[in-house]
């Protein structure tokens, strides 16, 4: 499995620290507002690669923080006269909501920062002790930039340039640094902010040791893959590895990546422009599904453009895999000879091992650092060999097999394509009348099998002294 890897730039050969397991850490959501499309692409990206890794085997440990303490959300919290708690228990749970409608899978571990103050506490205590960082006269404390050797070693840049472009920091109240480049890793309260209490100053975490903490602490120092979108390359994740790396004195993590940004109609997607969605705005006007198949149908390293002719051509592309897996599906309850059609012809046989060569071009698309439009593009081609290999000549035990390949690799993608289908009344009825037939001709056998087919689409039959009667489970 070959990842591009931000700190090399270049793909990499994927080694694990521990064999079989991953410890993966994304960068998670400021919990303001309802999360907006540009942050839906980071938890569809990396939910996908969790995703693979699990059906390559691997046992992952993913660890997604909220950050629940931040200007925003205290500026939220003053306009609503409420506590800054509210505002973020309010958008984690709206969040997760998100999450939910558009198939990313809960993390393993879903950190918040205010419940991690002891950790980031200790951190900054030990990195004090090792000459990393000091407190200032207000009690600021500020992390020693120029103390760590590897700075701009994962944004690729250098130190001098830095500190032109940071020259102006001096002179807008920051004076109390000994260097522009260094930043804040503890400041003080301000009236009416949720603070605690620490050695240096009452007052709240900088964002950046936030992660270093709640990575150590969920994954340990060194980690396997550690993510996000590519805003945070510079300066966060620069941060968090000086601050990791100066205060375990090990290699942080191994794989960094990070996801291109998603812009609405070629713009980028701002508030004031008045191009902003929610996921929430989206999901009235779309199919969260077809807003799933849209972020893959692009690499998660390509600019995305949001636009309505590509939310359509995506619709079209999820309807097709839908509409296949409907079609098996009616061939599945429809083929004669139902169970004991099971049996696999030699002739089936050879189209089962043709259909594979299609799962393992979606394998190696995804072994390319995570190629998920080739991988779609695998997928489609399957859908068309199924579409044209199967029929109602087919045995039942062919039809399953295609049927459980499209759906296993849609899968890896969080694709749900097996939908509930709506069962009509008539429907039932009819099939009720074919099982009392049956009933009459003693063909018990074929009476169950019928039972059993109205079970799996959530048809419960009830047998009474007045007749059949069946509701919807
Ligand atoms: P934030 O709440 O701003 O820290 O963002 C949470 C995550 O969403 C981070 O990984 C960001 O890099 C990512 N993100 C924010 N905006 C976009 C966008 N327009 N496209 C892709 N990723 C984004
Ligand atoms: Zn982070």
């Amino acid at each position: 499995m070959k990842i591009y890897n931000t700190l090399s730039k270049r793909k990499e050969e994927f080694i694990p620290l521990e064999e079989g397991k991953v410890k993966m850490y994304v960068c998670g959501p400021t919990v303001y507002n309802l999360i907006h499309i540009g942050n839906a692409r980071p938890m569809i990206v990396f939910d996908t690669v969790r995703r693979y890794m699990e059906h390559k085997g691997y046992e992952v440990n993913f660890v997604s923080n909220f950050t629940d303490v931040d200007d925003k959300i205290i500026k939220k919290a003053v306009e609503e006269g409420v506590d800054s708690s509210v505002i973020s228990e309010r958008y984690i749970e709206e969040c997760k909501k998100d999450m939910e409608a558009m198939n990313v899978r809960p993390a393993t571990t879903h950190p918040k920062a205010t419940q991690e103050i002891d950790g980031m506490l200790e951190m900054i205590e030990t990195l004090i002790r090792k000459g990393h960082a000091y407190a200032a006269q207000d009690g600021t404390v500020y992390f020693r930039t120029r103390s760590f050797q590897g700075y701009g070693k994962l944004s690729h840049k250098n130190l001098d340039d830095l500190q032109g472009g940071n020259r102006s920091l001096l002179v807008t109240g920051e004076d109390q640094k000994e260097d522009p480049l260094d930043f804040v890793l503890w400041k003080p309260k301000k009236e009416g902010e949720p603070y605690w209490e620490a050695p240096w100053c009452d007052g709240r975490p900088g964002w950046h040791i936030e992660c270093s903490v709640m990575s150590k602490k969920y994954l340990g120092d060194e980690i396997d893959i550690h993510a996000g979108g590519e805003d945070l390359v510079f300066p966060h994740h620069e941060n968090e590895i000086a601050q990791s790396e100066a205060a375990n004195e090990r290699p942080f993590s191994r794989y960094w990546m990070h996801n291109a940004f998603l812009n609405i109609d070629n713009r980028k997607m701002s508030k004031s422009v008045g191009n902003f969605f929610t996921v929430r705005d989206i999901g009235k006007r779309y199919d969260l599904q077809v807003f799933r198949f849209f972020m893959l149908s692009a690499h998660y390293r390509s600019p995305l453009n949001f636009s309505a002719e590509l939310m359509e051509a995506a619709a079209n592309g999820y309807d097709r895999i839908v509409t296949s897996v409907s079609n098996l599906n009616y061939l599945i309850r429809n083929v004669s000879g139902g169970e004991d059609g099971a049996e696999i012809s030699g002739r089936e046989e050879e189209l089962l091992k043709e259909a594979e060569g299609f799962a393992r071009k979606f394998d190696e698309a995804m072994e390319d650092d995570f190629n998920t439009a080739d991988a779609i593009a695998a997928i489609f081609e399957l859908v068309k060999f199924a579409n044209t290999n199967a029929s109602s000549a087919s045995g039942i035990g062919f039809l399953k097999a295609l049927k459980d390949e499209i759906v296993t690799l849609s899968d890896i993608c969080g694709l749900i394509v097996d939908k509930k289908e709506e069962i009509l009344d008539s429907e039932i009825e009819a099939l009720i009348d074919e099982r009392q037939a049956a009933r009459k001709e003693k063909n018990f056998k074929q009476a169950d099998e019928i039972r059993n087919q109205l079970l799996e689409r959530g048809i419960v039959l009830e047998d009474t002294r007045e007749g059949v009667k069946w509701k919807r489970a």
